[in-house]
């Protein structure tokens, strides 16, 4: 078992439903420690599922609020209340306290028996919907507990961490990361950039030519930098999220992915800011290929950089300049008319058991050393 401990990215309405959810669920264990406590005085022997089953059938049905929240929580507040009693006749823990406001505010919720899929930057939560991180996470859980630190608010879970072979679909792919698309596959398939990144990226484009004729320096600039900044780290981050969807399923459902090495010239436009995004996208998301085809059990095959793949017919093996304007290679000696970036992902694909080599080292190294 591994485990998840993470600052959530929530707006203010956010904000006010996880406080609401942290409130039920001390309002439940709170209610169900008093009913324990006067049961306790009246010569009872209580026991948390029999105050489960008094709140549900009697309690709950009279606080209207309570509809409006996850009724996750409070069975989880009851489960957790049991666990804290638990401990108590066990030697293993003091006796129950009562829950204060704002003091290790928190709550658990699940899928009701289905799993949680977290993946990358974004996740949808049951009941809670889409909540952000500020970093990548990947896991696979039963539930999830949200609690509140410092005035932030964190998520964390734990999950079972198999590195398990995933049966592969297709045994080689090759892939072409680009700048317009995210990547093109080599049989066939095109994943696009996330709509919203391509909508800041042109802003910010905007945003950098407007503040061209700014005095530097000035407080206008200082105002338009800090601005472009921001932008700037949404992009990469918008970016840096979808490389993730990217490097799972790659991972998961092919044998051997080949890429290129880094200084790849298709994917960079001279533009000074496509080939910054593109780079960090770069060795991010060789970075994220190389740990989880350890995970799923397939092989990453890095290309040398001075490998012709955009260059090079997919067909025929004819090789001739591709300017970064054309988008289609033309083949003079064979015909082949096919879309760039396929092209060379076929290239890639082709050129393994030839000039390459397995995990993040280059052609060159490897065919160096099986020479000698
Ligand atoms: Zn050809």
């Amino acid at each position: 078992m591994k485990s998840i401990h993470t600052k959530l990215k929530l707006n203010n309405k956010q904000k006010t439903l996880m406080a609401q959810h942290a409130g039920y669920s001390r309002w439940c264990y709170n209610w169900g420690l008093s009913l324990w406590n006067a049961a306790y005085k009246d010569g009872y022997k209580p026991n948390v599922r029999k105050l489960r089953e008094v709140f549900t059938n009697h309690t709950k049905p009279l606080i209207p609020w309570m509809k409006k929240l996850s009724s996750r929580v409070y069975q989880y507040a009851f489960i957790h209340l049991d666990a804290a009693f638990k401990r108590f006749f066990k030697g293993l823990g003091k006796y129950p306290k009562f829950k204060k406001k704002g003091r290790s505010d928190s709550f658990t919720i699940d899928n009701c028996g289905k799993p949680i899929e977290l993946n990358g930057w974004s996740h949808k939560l049951p009941f809670i919907g889409i909540v952000k991180t500020y970093e990548a996470i990947e896991a696979t859980t039963k539930k999830i507990t949200i609690s509140r630190q410092a005035g932030d608010w964190y998520l964390s879970c734990s999950y079972e961490f198999n590195a398990t072979t995933t049966p592969k679909k297709t045994d080689v792919v090759g892939v072409d990361l680009g700048v317009k698309t995210l990547a093109t596959l080599s049989d066939g398939k095109v994943v696009t950039s996330v709509k919203s990144y391509r909508r800041f990226e042109t802003k910010l484009s905007r945003m950098q030519y407007l503040n061209r004729n700014k005095e530097i320096g000035s407080a206008n600039w200082k105002a338009a930098q800090l601005k472009i900044a921001r932008l700037h780290r949404k992009v990469a981050s918008i970016r840096k999220d979808a490389l993730h969807k990217l490097t799972t399923y790659l991972a998961k459902n092919h044998g051997k992915i080949v890429i290129e090495d880094l200084n790849v010239r298709g994917m960079l436009a001279n533009h000074k800011l496509a080939k910054s995004i593109a780079d960090q996208g770069f060795y991010e998301f060789r970075r994220q290929l190389e740990y989880k085809c350890q995970w799923y059990g397939s092989e990453l095959i890095v290309v040398d950089r001075f490998f012709p793949s955009s260059k090079t017919c997919s067909s025929c093996g004819h090789v001739q300049e591709m300017p970064l304007n054309l988008r289609t290679y033309d083949c003079p000696e064979c015909g082949l008319s096919m879309d760039r970036d396929l092209n060379a992902s076929i290239n890639l694909r082709n050129a393994v058991g030839s000039v390459v080599n397995a995990c993040g080292r280059s052609a060159a190294d490897s065919s160096g050393r099986s020479r000698k």
